[in-house]
């Protein structure tokens, strides 16, 4: 994003995603949805068909994260979980403590909804995971059964239904509520399929940023006291930075002798900084199957839904296809001996996954969260793309005992419930699991995409997430924090909003 003078300009490298963009609403939908104003995306129940067929929703410049108006939001399950206070006070640094995020959340929650009955008839459906799990993990196990966001601090021994950002039975996020009333702003402009390439800049001054536009490098200048905001995502941010002359200088020397850099940009004006890039983290996730006999699995079908639920979803915005097939959700926490904590986080899916796809099956993801000691960090390959190094996942031996033991605990409470695990034996020792989950499968060790942590406050950007070196340029995404309990969205957009109130500090003006 670029400012210049009152201007308010957004640069977006993907297309539009949305009906409210306009383009061919017929390419981008199942032929069930003609003569709606609804893509693919509006519906939630169609989330899983992104990974089937991409529509460019998804691409390689970001990680094959959301490429699109809206990012990873336009296109991911909607998951919205609040952050515990614990994440702000034990992680995040000074001016962004619980305390100094109290009025940012507030702001997001009266501009975001949010909710966990997604059905505009009021019932929740595809419930049998639910019962199940809540019959294991509460009934038997002794969880809280807990309202996720209005007990937002409690995430030890807590279970309840997920909180999706959606409203009226449809997609919701940044692009459907302040997009839409930043477009209504005569200062504000959004352009499309715009990729920057660098910052360009006079020693710690951003000038400009170079960008691609069909096919064509085109200079975009601020004026003198604009302001760059980079929002690329933990992946291309920090890759920004590094094309801008900001990084690890044998990076930088790579990218100079390759011509990447700018050609105004001399060495002496580098800022040299391993930071850059630096504690990539992404949750370790593993997949396991459930089966158990009170199971009834639903997978969302792209182009042709039962016809019941087709007609619930046309008709009053009813039924399966108003959510994106997550039921249940839990936490744990894990106090090691030296009293940090480790954080876990359940999620279970209406349908099973690779070779357990009956209909008696669901899935279960199992994350480790905060607190975990392993991370990575974006490095450049050979294409000069930025990609994870293999450090992200399991670096920190600590992180797969800690993740089993919490997997092991758990499965001494399974058998009350009915389910039995399929790919995982459930008699398994906390050794046998820790193997397992460290041990490249398609249940174990993929990516999950809640990149996050590579430009960390403190280290590559200040309290105010300025780029360390820099008068006027900053990085607001997830790269700016740390990792939390949660999925990721709740907290990047909470600190777009803690964000905007520093930046607006620093121009002297308040939030209103
Ligand atoms: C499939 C999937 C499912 C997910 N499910 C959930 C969920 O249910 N709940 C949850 O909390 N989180 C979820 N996440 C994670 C969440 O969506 C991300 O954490 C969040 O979107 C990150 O926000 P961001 O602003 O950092 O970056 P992004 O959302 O990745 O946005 C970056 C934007 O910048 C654009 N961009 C990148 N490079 C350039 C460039 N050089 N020039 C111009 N534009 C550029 C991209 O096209 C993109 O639009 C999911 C992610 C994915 C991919």
């Amino acid at each position: 994003m670029a400012n210049s003078g009152l201007q308010t300009l957004v640069l977006e490298a993907g297309g539009p995603s949305y009906g409210i963009t306009g383009g061919d609403l017929d390419s981008r939908r199942p032929s069930w949805l003609d003569g709606t104003n609804l893509t693919r995306v509006d519906v939630p129940g169609l989330y899983k068909s992104i990974f089937a067929s991409s529509d460019n929703l998804t691409c390689s410049l970001n990680s094959y994260g959301g490429c699109t108006v809206g990012g990873g939001s336009a296109i991911n399950a909607g998951l919205f979980f609040e952050p515990p206070a614990s994440d702000y006070d034990l992680y995040f640094p000074a001016g962004w403590k619980s305390k100094d995020m109290k009025n940012a959340t507030q702001r997001l929650y009266s501009r975001q909804p949010s909710t966990n009955v997604t059905s505009m008839d009021g019932q929740r459906y595809l419930q049998s995971g639910y019962y199940a799990a809540r019959k294991w993990l509460v009934d038997g196990m002794g969880f809280k059964e807990v309202d996720i966001n209005a007990q937002a601090n409690d995430k030890t021994e807590v279970f309840g239904h997920p909180i999706f950002d959606y409203a009226s039975g449809q997609r919701g996020g940044p692009a459907i509520t302040y997009l839409q009333s930043a477009l209504l702003k005569p200062n504000f402009e959004l352009q499309t399929a715009v990729q920057v390439i660098r910052i360009e800049r006079n020693g710690g001054k951003a000038t400009g940023v170079m960008a691609l536009t069909n096919g064509v490098q085109v200079f975009i200048p601020i004026s003198s006291t604009g302001r760059v905001v980079l929002s690329s995502g933990a992946i291309q941010s920090p890759s920004l930075l590094m094309f801008s002359g900001i990084g690890d200088p044998s990076v930088l020397s790579r990218l100079q002798s390759a011509g990447k850099l700018s050609p105004n940009l001399h060495s002496c004006q580098w800022i040299n900084s391993t930071a850059i890039g630096a504690g990539l983290f992404d949750n370790p996730n593993t997949f396991i199957e459930l089966e158990g006999p009170s199971i009834e699995s639903y997978t969302h079908s792209y182009a042709a839904p039962p016809p019941s639920d087709e007609q619930l979803y046309l008709q009053s915005r009813s039924g399966p296809y108003t959510f994106a097939s997550e039921t249940s959700v839990f936490w744990d926490t894990l106090t090691r001996p030296d009293g940090s904590i480790a954080g876990f986080q359940g999620t279970i899916d209406s349908s099973g996954f690779g070779e357990y796809t009956s209909n008696q099956t669901i899935t279960l993801n199992i994350y480790g969260t905060s607190g975990l000691k392993s991370s990575g960090r974006v490095v450049l390959n050979s294409d000069f793309l930025p990609v994870p190094d293999d450090k992200v996942y399991y670096s920190s031996p600590l992180d797969g005992s800690n993740i089993a033991s919490f997997i092991y605990k758990i499965f001494s409470g399974l058998s009350s419930s009915g389910l039995t695990p399929l790919n995982l034996s459930q008699n398994s020792t906390e050794e046998e699991i820790e193997k397992y989950i460290t041990t490249p499968s398609q249940y174990a060790l993929g990516s999950v995409n809640h990149w996050s942590s590579s430009c960390r406050i403190g280290k590559c950007v200040d309290m105010d997430t300025t780029v360390i070196g820099m008068r006027n340029l900053h990085v607001v995404d997830a790269s700016i924090l740390e990792p939390l309990s949660v999925n990721p969205q709740f907290g990047v957009m909470v600190a777009a909003e803690r964000a905007s109130e520093l930046i607006m500090g620093m121009l002297g003006r308040e939030m209103v």
